[in-house]
């Protein structure tokens, strides 16, 4: 982990307040390794936007912008993603 890198605990509130359920325990699988980690292992880095990042193969599982009450989703790296309803 390094100095600009997060856990996925720091994206926890954003990805709640779009997916409407308790996030930081979803599985999401890994489009790049197959790799199935709960959301708060994945590594987070913030710039313009917030990109996840696989922390087995630093693959981007997923992208998002917000701006002002909008907010932009690219699960591309995503092969699947598992939460509890
Ligand atoms: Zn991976």
């Amino acid at each position: 982990m390094d100095a600009l890198m997060l856990d996925g605990n720091a994206v926890a509130g954003l990805l709640q307040e779009v997916f409407a359920v308790e996030m930081t325990t979803a599985v999401g699988t890994c489009g790049g390794c197959g790799a199935s980690d709960a959301v708060g292992a994945v590594h987070v880095y913030r710039g313009a936007g917030i990109v996840l990042r696989c922390p087995h193969c630093d693959a981007a599982l997923m992208k998002l912008v917000s701006a002002g009450s909008r907010v932009w989703i690219d699960c591309r790296g995503l092969r699947t993603l598992e939460v509890a309803v």
